[in-house]
């Protein structure tokens, strides 16, 4: 057997055989029918099947529901593998429903739930989404205005919800709802809804600058009456789960920016080397080659901090400060990564036929899904600057 080497000190050899099976499925699965499924503005579903069977879908949920019990880092390693495909929104929507969403039901869901919901998440058979985002709220949680009142057995939900993620093929969407009016975020509770329930409607899948992939829709809740059990855990706790679902989502979206980067770049510096200008090659002028020491920098100072962070939510603990920093950063970095490998393409760097163009467009959410740079920072300076 070939020996594996470890490209840093959180690595073990299990995530690297890991990663060479993520690896080999992203090339032999995703790649090939990408661009196609980018045109589509969809990938199939039966991708998700696909990936339960090959036990992607529930690395760190407990094996007692079909997952595996692992780390965060064997995590890390599916989110760096499938940001490989050169498109972001696939990955999203993938992570979405693995750390983003299913997360509530597995961590304050109970067991039934778990049962109901989670083992058809892990194997695939069942797609999930997470209905915070309201056209008139979204990095101001508390203030959303869907509500779930109580009836008898029932909740009615009205309400409606924006930018959500799996829209399309998700059959689960775990929806955040006011179930006291005028308690701000401590009048929030999460509920499960299906997708077959009357009065829910898919308004429209949305037209987007990039992340063409994944399928972000609106969604419109018109008294819908779910059963009083599809409450998932305790009334008023919503807002809590949420920030704590937060730390994952925000250490994923580092992590995305980072792997997506690292394509970007290699792509770049391939180009720079083979494109010649004025008798040399591209990457031979000095000032390309300080921009590319620059950047190479940055890349791994992004990395670095958010691996720092993974290693903070690991050991357990509030890690929020270390995330919003990993996510922050990363996603600034990103942004300025795709500028300036943009630019080294020249004129092809604007054709579609080139990968930097698609990585332009999509990376642009970064600093804005799942928390805002200006929410980042908001946190980072009321928890983050008091340490000794
Ligand atoms: C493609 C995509 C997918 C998404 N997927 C999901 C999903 O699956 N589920 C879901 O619930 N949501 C989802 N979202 C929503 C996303 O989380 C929100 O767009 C994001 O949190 C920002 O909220 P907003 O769009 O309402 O902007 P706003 O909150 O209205 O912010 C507008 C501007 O004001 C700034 N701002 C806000 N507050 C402050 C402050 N205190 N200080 C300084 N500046 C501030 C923001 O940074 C931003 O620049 C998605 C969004 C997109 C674009």
């Amino acid at each position: 057997m070939t020996m594996l080497t470890a490209p840093s000190r959180y690595f073990t050899q299990d995530h690297e055989i890991f990663r060479e099976q993520v690896r080999t499925f992203v090339q032999k699965e995703i790649s090939p029918h990408i661009d196609q499924w980018e045109q589509e503005e969809l990938f199939p579903k039966s991708l998700y099947r696909r990936m339960g069977e090959l036990g992607f879908l529930g690395i760190r949920y407990p094996e007692k529901y079909g997952g595996s019990g692992e780390d965060i880092w064997m995590t890390l390693v599916l989110c760096e593998e499938l940001c490989r495909c050169r498109a972001w929104g696939l990955p999203m929507s993938v992570l979405v429903h693995t750390d983003m969403s299913s997360t509530h039901i597995a961590r304050y869901g109970n067991d039934e739930q778990r049962q109901q919901y989670l083992v058809p998440m892990i194997t695939g058979e069942k797609v999930c989404a997470i209905a915070v985002s309201e056209p008139a709220a979204g990095s101001d949680v508390g203030g959303i205005q869907t509500t779930a009142v109580k009836d008898g057995d029932s909740y009615v939900i009205n309400g409606a919800k924006i930018f959500i993620t799996n829209s399309v093929h998700a059959d689960v969407f775990c929806v955040a709802a006011k179930t006291i009016k005028d308690a701000g975020h401590r009048g929030i509770s999460m509920f499960i809804v299906e997708r077959e329930t009357p009065g829910f409607q898919l308004v429209k899948k949305l037209k987007k600058l990039g992340n063409n992939t994944s399928d972000t829709g609106e969604l419109l809740f018109e008294e819908v009456r779910i059963p009083r059990r599809n409450l998932i855990g305790e009334e008023g706790k919503g807002f809590y789960y949420i920030m704590g679902n937060f730390q994952d989502e925000r250490l994923i979206a580092a992590s995305m920016a980072v792997s997506a980067s690292q394509q970007a770049f290699e792509d770049t510096l391939r180009y720079v080397r083979e494109r010649k200008t004025f008798g040399k090659r591209v990457i031979d002028h000095q000032a390309v080659g300080h921009r590319l020491a620059d950047l190479a920098t940055e890349l791994e100072a992004a990395r670095q901090l958010t691996y720092y962070a993974a290693d903070a939510l690991q050991r357990g603990g509030d890690a929020s400060t270390e995330v919003s920093m990993a996510k922050l950063f990363a996603s600034e970095m990103a942004n300025r990564l795709a500028y300036h490998c943009l630019q080294l393409h020249g004129g092809y760097g604007y054709m579609q036929e080139f990968p930097i163009e698609r990585f332009f467009r999509d990376i642009r959410l970064s600093p804005i899904g799942g928390g805002t740079s200006e929410v980042m920072r908001d946190i980072i300076a009321r928890r983050g600057l008091d340490r000794d």
